[in-house]
This record gives structure tokens, sequence and C-alpha cells, in this order.
């Protein structure tokens, strides 16, 4: 075979240049670390872990992450056994060594007697003659090949200061206290004036919860966060400090919207959730962009009446960060529409964290193997946490008609808010057990996902 190329040796771009070599395959990865460096990067190893040392959860029976760390290691992972090898103890979490991991990445690709590691920058979409090719350059991504990537693209943006709203689970919204209801009961496309979950504030509270706003924690702004807010999207704290009206006259306006527990009573002001992904059962918080702490966030946001129990799919964040508009731009195999041969991997996909990342890698490196092999590439059905990653970057995710111009695709870490329902009357009490309660039935939900998509990622890879 000739060799299928693959660019950045990060998280992604090491994952998938292993998966293709042992599948047969020769890879040449090019890596820029080593001549150019970025803004987070330290070192020249590869798959170096820019902050934390955490690839979080490894309960692969309660937690989606857990779930895709088991996928990773029935699919051979490198960086998963890897991690494996250099664990430190973090209760039930998948730390590591990150010194000693990263060489161990290092000295598994260079050892490859398939895999050729170039130490340059790629400053351009790949050159022709290298048919078979994948972007894995991740949320740093070099100027001048994001520069070519916009370019091919037509992305207005692709590198930003990136502010993003909390999202929540649908089913830890309280909707005894939440009703259902679009402003002045607006039918937008695909809509039925109900499209919107809303919780309701009275003055104490709206007073309370801005007083909590704006003494909240944030996290301070680091040197390589250089570039410009996307859209202008100040963050909600800021906004809660230009004055006590400026909220209750912006993303917590009352006006247009009739509490359905109590229509006589006028809310002071009221908090949105819009509808996040195809399935439902993710809503984002809309107008929460935010830079507070992550313990401040879900402690504040706890206080809005209805969300008092609200699980958090992702908390908002602001950081720099490099992503295309996967859901126009990809198809189910990550090949860019407009240039056949040409995939892409890792956070610049969409995704977010280094598992995630590392996940989309694998997959890309799968995905080109088959085809430089003649084989037509499988996506992994989408009950397995790989196929609804996949499906959240390829177009599970509902693009923003309410807001033309407002980026409603963002990057989101794995969670079973992206897996598909389970079968109506999967969740049973089991017998000999009094108090089946709505925390009980949550667990049981998450453990038949996980079961269902460790056996279904099973035959999956028993395809080829
Ligand atoms: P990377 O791991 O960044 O790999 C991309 C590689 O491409 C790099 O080695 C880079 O040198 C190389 N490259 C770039 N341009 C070129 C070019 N033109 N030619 C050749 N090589 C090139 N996620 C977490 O789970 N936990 C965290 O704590 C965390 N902290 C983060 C902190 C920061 C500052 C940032 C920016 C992101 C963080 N992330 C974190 C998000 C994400 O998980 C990581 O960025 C992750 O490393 C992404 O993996 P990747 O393979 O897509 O990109």
């Amino acid at each position: 075979f000739s060799p299928i190329h693959v660019v950045g040796g990060g998280l992604a771009g090491s994952e998938a240049a292993w998966q293709i070599a042992q599948s047969g395959v020769p890879v040449i990865l090019h890596e820029m670390r080593g001549v150019r460096g970025t803004d987070a990067h330290r070192t020249d190893s590869l798959a170096e872990l820019v902050c934390s040392n955490s690839f979080r959860s490894d309960d692969a029976t309660a937690n989606a992450v857990g779930v895709i760390h088991a996928e990773m290691r029935l699919a051979n992972s490198l960086i998963i056994a890897c991690a494996d090898r250099n664990q430190v103890p973090a209760g039930g979490a998948l730390a590591v060594d990150r010194d000693g991991f990263s060489a161990a990445v290092t000295q598994e690709i260079d050892a490859h007697p398939l895999i050729t590691v170039v130490r340059e920058e790629v400053t351009g979409l790949p050159p022709k003659e290298w048919d078979l090719a994948i972007l894995a350059t991740g949320p740093l991504t070099s100027p001048s090949l994001a520069q070519a990537i916009q370019a091919e693209t037509g992305e207005d943006h692709l590198a930003f200061f990136d502010a993003i709203a909390p999202i929540v689970h649908r089913d830890s919204i309280d909707m005894n206290i939440c009703w259902h209801q679009s402003r002045y009961d607006k039918v937008g496309p695909g809509g039925n004036g109900k499209d919107y979950i809303n919780c309701p504030m009275d003055q104490a509270q709206y007073n309370a919860f801005l007083d909590a706003l704006i003494a909240g924690d944030t996290v301070g702004f680091k040197e390589w966060e250089g570039t410009p807010y996307f859209d202008g999207c100040l963050p909600i704290e800021v906004m809660a400090e230009r004055g006590r009206e400026t909220l209750r006259h912006g993303p917590m306006k009352p006006m247009g919207l009739t509490n359905a527990h109590n229509p006589t009573v006028k809310a002071y002001a009221v908090v949105q959730l819009r509808q996040d992904n195809a399935l439902g059962t993710l809503f984002n918080m809309v107008g929460f962009q935010t830079k507070l702490k992550y313990g401040a966030q879900a402690e504040i946001f706890r206080m809005i009446p209805g969300l008092q129990n609200a699980e958090f799919a992702r908390l908002g964040g602001l950081h720099r960060n490099t992503y295309i508009q996967s859901p126009m731009l990809l198809d189910r195999t990550l090949t860019l529409k407009s240039r056949p041969g040409l995939r892409f991997a890792g956070q610049i996909t969409g995704c977010e964290g280094y598992v995630e990342s590392a996940a989309i890698g694998l997959l890309a490196g799968r995905f080109a193997a088959a085809e430089r092999k003649g084989v037509d590439p499988v996506p992994p059905p989408s009950t397995t946490a790989f196929g609804a990653l996949l499906s959240h970057i390829t177009g599970g995710h509902l693009m923003s008609e309410d807001e033309p111009g407002k980026r409603s695709f963002q990057p989101m870490n794995v969670n079973f808010g992206l897996f598909p329902e389970l079968e109506p009357g999967s969740i049973v009490r089991p017998e000999g057990v009094k108090r089946f309660r709505g925390k009980d039935k949550t667990i049981m939900k998450r453990q038949l996902m996980a079961a269902r998509a460790l056996k279904d990622c099973s035959r999956w890879l028993a395809l080829g």
C-alpha cells in the first residue's frame, strides 16, 4: 500500500497513525513541534497533555467517558494502552503520569515499522500526491494551515475566543416548575410554539441570583488566549455587572411567556433553555456563556427554579479554539465533502477533550485504512459511545434557525445525552426493590445504555 499522511502528532493524530499502521498500511506522521511550537505545548513529545493529566472517569458501567475508554480498549487504542501503563492513583478516574504517558506514545510510534515521523510544519492543505490524508492539528492549529482550511471550507471564523453556555440533561429539569413555550408562542421551522423550556423567577430570586453571579469566582485569561470574542457574546456575569436590569432586558427577559403552572402571576425574569441535540435529551442555557469557574457555575445555576437538581452535560467556558463546522462539512466517515480523501480528526472536528479527540482519531484512522484497502468504511452504530460522538460531530446537532449567523455547533464531551433512548419498557423496577426513585431510574438507564454500547461496539469491530 502507499502511505496515508497524518498531520499533527497530538492525541488524535498519534492514535490515527497507530490504527492505520496496525492494519498493515504505512503512515507518514507530520508533527511540527521540534521545529515550531504552540502556545500551550511545552515539549516535543507526541500526544502531550497540555493541561490536566486526567482522562476522566474510567467507570464503563455508568459514565459515558468510561464507556468510550472501554470501547477504545476493545479497538486496541494506543492512547488508552499507554494511559493504562502510566496510571497514577485518582479514585475512579484514569489519570496518568503525563511525561511517562507521552514518552510511551512517542516510543511506540517511533518503534513501529510502518510509521515514519517527519518533524515539519505543514503550511497548506495536503498536496494532491497525498491521496489519503488526515488533518489532526488540534485547537492550536498553526496559522498558515488554519488559513488554508478557512479558504477551503469558506468559514468566516475558524479560530476564536469562544464563549460557551452550559448544557443540561433534559431529564434533570424539574417540569413541575418549568414549562415548554416559545416566546410569543412563535412557531419556527419544525417547531410547535413550545420549543423552549422556561424557568420562572420572582424578584427576590432574581436579586439573589444576580448577587451570586457578580460575586462568583471567574477563570482568569491566559496569555495564549489572544484571539477575539466570537460574535461578541458577552459572558453572563459581565452583563450582570453592567446593571441590575441588564439581564432582565437581555437573555432573562420575561416578555411573551406565560407560566403554565401559574398563568396569573407574571414572572419577574425567565431563564430559557433551547433544545441542543436532535434527540431532545440535551438543552442549552440561552445566553448563559460564562467564564465562571466550574464549581461556581454548578452552584449558582442550580439556584434557578427548576434547575435545582440540574445535571450538566457540559459547563460553560471561555477558551481559544479552532474547529470546523463539521455537521455541514464532513460526511459520516469524517471526510471533507469538498475534498474526497481528506479527513479531519480530533478537537478540530468539534469534539472536546483528550479522550474524545483520541477516539475520533481512532475512527478516522480506521476509516482511512479501510479506504486504502478498497473497502467502504462502516461507521460505528450510534448506540455506541464512538457512534454517539461521531453523530454529534457529523450531523446529530441542530443548527440554530432562530439566530442566523450564530455558531450553534459547539465542541462537546461525550455524554449519555448523545446516545439514542432505550427501547420503551427497558427500565423496570428490580424485584424486591421497594423504593425506585428517579435517581435509581437514571442509574439503571445509564447502565443499560453502557451495556448496549459495549455489545454493539464489539459487533461493529467484528465487521473488520
Ligand atoms: P493536539 O493534542 O493539540 O494535537 C495537535 C498536534 O498538531 C500538535 O502536536 C501540534 O503541534 C500539531 N500541529 C498543529 N499545526 C500543525 C501543522 N501545521 N503542521 C504539523 N503539525 C501541526 N482537554 C482535556 O480533556 N483536558 C484538559 O485539561 C484540556 N486542557 C486544554 C488546555 C488548552 C490550553 C487547550 C487549547 C485545550 C485543552 N483541552 C483539554 C482540549 C483538548 O482535549 C486538547 O487540546 C487535545 O490535546 C486535543 O487533541 P488533538 O489531537 O485534537 O490536538
